[in-house]
């Protein structure tokens, strides 16, 4: 079993590196049904503790906010084939998968039910996906750039919310998505790096160093694997595979 999920790793991490390699899935993204999160199976056992009005902001900004990632994603996969913007998609309607959930358990609206692709509620979300989508479609390496970008608000928004939640679940989904977005960001910076272009560098979210120890670190929940990372920055895959041992490809989280 978990030899079938490494060489299914292994695979999902070439589809995800090779930009030549065509894209196998069936191009319906954004309609998964999942309703498990892939972000951890016990979430449903957690307590029920009704969330504050400040955890209820943060679930409904942020279910937004991972729509923005997936239509974007989906939108760059159209205009430049490259696989990772399929797969990272789909991973992150997991991410909404994971917070509707939440919605659903305690019976709050979800703000994104009716929302076809493109569009959201919120108006800064809107122009951050219009201006993002402009600048992504310009060629290969503004839409690496525009993936990395996204990933870098979405961790500097999950930090900041992480410090506003306490429920034990929106804080175990908020965590496994903010792991999930660390490793989108590194998997960007390689797609970058793999093709001759420079690394990531820090803009308006988060700082540099910040984006470098990420970008240092081994995947998923932060462990520490040694020196013997290097400057270009490169995936090791013998981390990529399934670091936490979640049974879940990491790259997709
Ligand atoms: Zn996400
Ligand atoms: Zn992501």
């Amino acid at each position: 079993m978990k030899k079938n999920l490494t060489t299914i790793c292994m695979s999902l991490i070439i589809l995800l590196l090779g930009t030549t390699l065509s894209f196998a899935g069936n191009g319906k993204l954004g309609t998964s049904k999942a309703v498990n999160s892939g972000s951890g199976s016990g979430m449903a056992a957690l307590p029920y503790d009704y969330p504050s009005a400040a955890e209820i902001s943060a679930l409904t900004y942020m279910v937004e906010e991972e729509k923005v990632a997936r239509d974007v994603y989906t939108v760059l996969y159209e205009s430049t084939a490259i696989p990772a913007f399929a797969n990272i998609a789909a991973a992150e309607q997991k991410h909404m998968d994971a917070i509707i959930a939440l919605l659903n358990k305690y019976e709050l609206v979800n703000p994104v039910a009716e929302l076809a692709a493109g569009n959201f509620n919120n108006g800064d979300l809107q122009a951050l996906y219009n201006q993002l989508v402009a600048a992504g479609q310009v060629n290969d390496e503004e839409a690496l750039l525009v993936g990395a970008t996204i990933e870098d608000v979405d961790i500097f928004d999950l930090l900041h919310e992480l410090t506003v939640v306490d429920n034990e679940d929106i804080s175990a989904v908020f965590t496994n998505l903010l792991e999930g977005s660390k490793n989108h960001l590194r998997a960007f910076n390689a797609l970058l790096l793999l093709n001759g272009y420079s690394a990531y560098q820090a803009s308006e979210y988060l700082t540099q160093a910040e984006i470098d120890a990420i970008l240092d670190a081994a995947p998923s929940n932060g462990s520490k694997k040694g020196s013997a990372n290097n400057n270009t920055r490169l995936p090791q895959q013998s981390n990529m595979i399934d670091a936490n041992g979640d049974g879940i490809c990491d790259l997709l989280q």
